[in-house]
C-alpha cells in the first residue's frame, strides 16, 4: 500500500530530499486489465542535486515524475521527505507550457497566483503582492515589463520561460520538469538550459528533469538515472562529475562529457533491442 506522502525520516547530514522507496505503478487499461507501467524503483533524490532522468519514450518517466508531485496515485510503494516538505514543496512544469499556465489570466497574474499558493508563505505575506515582486520573477527568466500581456501573445520559449516565472514564484523546494525544452528552437533551447542552471544554482533547488536528449542531461545534471524500457525500472545510475561552471561549447567538448555521452547512449539504445 502506498504510505503516507507526508512520512518523513531521521534527518542526517547527507539527507535526501525525497526518498523513492519500491514506487511502482499499474495503471487500468481499457479492457479492465491491469497494465504495469512502472515496475518497483528505489532512488535518494540528494537535496540541492540535479538529476536527470532520461529513457525510451514509455519507460515510465512521466508516470515516476507525477507520483512524486502526487498527481498520481502510486499502486505500491512510498514516497518520503525530507523532514515534513511534503508534496506541497514541489512545483511541476510541463512539456506542454500550455498545461503549466492559466491563458485566461495575463502574463503577471499567472505569476501572481504562483505567489498565492507559495509554499510555506503566511498568508499575510501572500496577501502582499507587489507588482515589483512579480516584476522581479519575470525579469529573473528574462521576461521584463511583460505583465500586461497574455501567454497567447507570447512565444512558445516565452512561455516556458513564463511556466518557469511561476513555479518559481510559489517558492518550491523540489522542481520537476517533463521534457519542458522539447518544443523550442535549438538556440532557445540553450539560453533556456543557462537559465535553468542559473535558478538552480542561486536558490539551492532540488531539480528533476526528464529528457530525451543525452547531451542535454550531461550538460545540466550531477546525476543521470537511465529508466530501462517497458517500465522495468532503472538500468543504471551515472554520475556526472563534470566541472561547474558548465559553459555550452567547451563542457560538450570535455573528454568526460564524450566518454559519458558514449555510454549513456549506448546504454539507451541497447535498451530498445
Ligand atoms: P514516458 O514518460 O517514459 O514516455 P509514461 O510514464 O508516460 O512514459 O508511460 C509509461 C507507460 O504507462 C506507457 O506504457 C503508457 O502507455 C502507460 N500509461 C501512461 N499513462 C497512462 C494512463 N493514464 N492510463 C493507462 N496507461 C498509461
Ligand atoms: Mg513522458
Amino acid at each position: 500500500m502506498f504510505a503516507s506522502s507526508r512520512s518523513s525520516f531521521h534527518p542526517s547530514n547527507d539527507v535526501p530530499a525525497i526518498r523513492i522507496e519500491r514506487l511502482a505503478k499499474d495503471y487500468a487499461s481499457s479492457s479492465g486489465k491491469e497494465v504495469r507501467a512502472l515496475e518497483p524503483i528505489d532512488l535518494d533524490i540528494k537535496h540541492g542535486s540535479f538529476v536527470a532522468i532520461v529513457g525510451r519514450s514509455g519507460c515510465g518517466k512521466s508516470t515516476l515524475l507525477r507520483m512524486i508531485a502526487g498527481l498520481e496515485q502510486p499502486s505500491s510503494g512510498a514516497l518520503h521527505w525530507e523532514r515534513d516538505a511534503g508534496v506541497e514543496s514541489v512545483r511541476y512544469v510541463f512539456q506542454s507550457y500550455g498545461e503549466s499556465l492559466l491563458p485566461w489570466l495575463s502574463v503577471g497574474e499567472n505569476v501572481e497566483f504562483g505567489l498565492r499558493h507559495a509554499f510555506r508563505r503566511s498568508p499575510r505575506q501572500s496577501s502582499n503582492r507587489s507588482l515589483s515582486e512579480i516584476e522581479s520573477y519575470l525579469s529573473e527568466v528574462g521576461l521584463p515589463g511583460t505583465q500586461v500581456l497574455y501567454p497567447s501573445e507570447l512565444s512558445g520559449g516565452m512561455q516556458q520561460r513564463l511556466a518557469i516565472a511561476r513555479a518559481l514564484a510559489s517558492g518550491p523546494e523540489i522542481l520537476l520538469l517533463d521534457e519542458p525544452f522539447s518544443a523550442i528552437d535549438a538556440l532557445s533551447r540553450s539560453n533556456m538550459q543557462d537559465l535553468l542552471l542559473r535558478i538552480w544554482q542561486e536558490r539551492a533547488i532540488t531539480i528533476l528533469f526528464v529528457t530525451h536528449d543525452i547531451d542535454e542531461a550531461l550538460y545540466l545534471a550531477d546525476r543521470i538515472i537511465v529508466m530501462e524500457e517497458g517500465g522495468k525500472g532503472i538500468a543504471r545510475d551515472i554520475d556526472v562529475s563534470l566541472p561547474r561552471p558548465r559553459e555550452q561549447v567547451s563542457t560538450r567538448e570535455l573528454p568526460d562529457f564524450l566518454r559519458l555521452r558514449r555510454e549513456t547512449l549506448q546504454l539507451v539504445l541497447a535498451g530498445s533491442q
